[in-house]
């Protein structure tokens, strides 16, 4: 018998609503404690009195769900009351002195992966669900809690699991079963290995979905960039000024960009200064360039190119960049041909940052350079899960490997190895570690 904990499962807070859970053997038997009607059947809401000791302090509705048939896989109880602070600590407190233990961080969620209600893909997508910042987060999150991950784990886990039986059956019955030939076994292999790299290789995506995309606003000082920086964000943040140099420390700004988090830095420009202030704002763009995903490259229209344009150019050079033709309100000292002969393979845009036109036409090619993301292709959305895959896939490597150098028994043991793994995200297979640093996230209640 697991003991039965309780948390209050919705934010600390004023609300209209509060809910305390309970799981294990004994949630429904304290509940009846301090509930005054008789719950007999479960998946059924009871509305009644809330007491304590006898004496009612709230009214609320109790749903009971019998094990199996619950979050946790255990027999769960929620009691809705009404959201305020006092009230559900008041109940919550007393079900801890009747019995109950007050659960860990996302106890409710370890147990119900503990009991094969979900694996740790969804126990994951669980977590994503509750932090996702944007809308593409939520999608991201729910395609995942819907078992997408699992699926296409579990048949990879499959494939491996039948080549090894080949391979087995050869090497235990060698009289009667003919051996398979050596191209098709590596060509089976070789298949497996290309779909979890495959899998492997949404992670970078699913980052730009959950942890978003840095963007760097780079260009000498005075050029504009704290303007289109404050153009971008749509108010005032960044301190605009007509001295060179005084945007001297970067200015962070992260902002939902069509659905993803997108982090806007304003550099301060990249130049030789016997200024320490500005020499460590100048360390510090040089770093957030080599951070960024993409670079917004900010030039002045009505000033000629000069020693530091180019510079900064070949600072950026490999990195992602669309260039930015500023200041093209006033009159032109440096012009839109003259920037394609220096980035003929780059999008170079003219604006206003000031009179803020143009602003639109930098967005969608933000949009187009990284945003080109097709959520429905991302399956692997975190680092526990990226760590297992890659574990999964060196044991295959070597075993390709193997399979031109060694013996086939040596083989099969790394599959065997791969295919532990992969068991290893489910019910009693997953281990303390895994289990211990996807939980550690979590709040209690959860
Ligand atoms: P930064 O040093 O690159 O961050 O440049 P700022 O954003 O501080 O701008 C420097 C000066 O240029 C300020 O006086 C701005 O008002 C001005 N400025 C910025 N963008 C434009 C623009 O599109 N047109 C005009 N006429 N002035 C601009």
């Amino acid at each position: 018998m697991s003991d039965t904990i309780v948390a209050i499962s919705t934010p600390r807070g004023f609300g209209g609503i509060g809910v305390v859970r309970l799981s294990g053997d004994k949630a429904l038997e304290l509940t009846q404690k301090i509930f005054n009607k008789k719950i007999e059947l479960p998946r059924y809401a009871y509305y009644g009195a809330i007491s304590i000791e006898g004496t009612p302090i709230d009214t609320g509705i109790v749903i009971y769900y019998r094990k199996p048939h619950s979050y946790t896989g255990e027999d769960v109880v929620e009691i809705s009351m009404h959201g305020g602070i006092k009230n559900l600590e008041m109940v919550l407190n007393h079900l801890i002195s009747l019995g109950a233990r007050l659960a860990e961080k996302g106890e409710f969620t370890r147990r119900a992966v503990e009991n094969g209600k979900m694996d740790i893909f969804e126990a994951n997508a669980v977590i994503e669900l509750i932090e996702a910042k944007t809308e593409k987060g939520v999608l991201l999150a729910s395609s995942r809690l819907f078992g997408k991950l699992s699926k296409v784990v579990e048949s990879v886990r499959k494939k491996i699991h039948e080549v090894n039986l080949q391979i087995e059956a050869t090497i235990d019955f060698p009289m009667d079963v003919e051996e398979i030939p050596h191209n098709v076994l590596k060509n089976s292999l070789n298949e497996i290995k290309n779909e979890i790299e495959k899998l492997l290789s949404t992670y970078r995506d699913s980052k730009v979905i959950i942890e978003g995309v840095r963007i760097a606003i780079v260009g000498k000082p005075n050029v504009g960039k704290s303007t289109l920086l404050n153009a971008l964000l749509r108010f005032e943040r960044a301190i605009v000024s007509e001295i060179p140099g005084t945007t001297r420390d970067t200015i962070e700004e992260t902002i939902d960009f069509y659905g993803f988090p997108v982090k806007i830095i304003d550099t301060a420009g990249i130049r030789e200064s016997e200024d320490i202030i500005e020499k460590m704002g100048v360390e510090r763009s040089k770093r957030a360039i080599e951070t960024s995903d993409l670079i917004l490259f900010v030039f002045d229209a009505s000033a000629p190119l000069t020693e530091d344009d180019l510079e900064l150019a070949k600072f950026t050079e490999g990195k992602m960049r669309i260039i930015v033709l500023n200041k093209s309100d006033l009159p032109k000292a440096l012009t839109k041909e003259e920037l394609l002969k220096l980035f003929p393979n780059e999008p170079v845009i003219e604006i206003s940052a000031l009179l803020k036109e143009g602003i639109d036409a930098v967005e969608s090619e933000i949009k187009k350079k990284l945003l080109n993301i097709d959520i429905d292709s991302i399956l692997v959305s975190n680092k526990i899960e990226y760590d297992l895959l890659s574990n999964a896939l060196t044991h295959i490597e070597n075993a390709i490997e193997i399979l031109d150098t060694g013996t086939l028994d040596l083989v099969s043991e790394e599959l065997r190895e791969a295919i532990e793994i992969l068991s290893g995200v489910s019910g009693e297979n997953i281990g303390e570690t895994v289990l211990r640093a996807i939980f550690e996230r979590f709040c209690i209640g959860k």
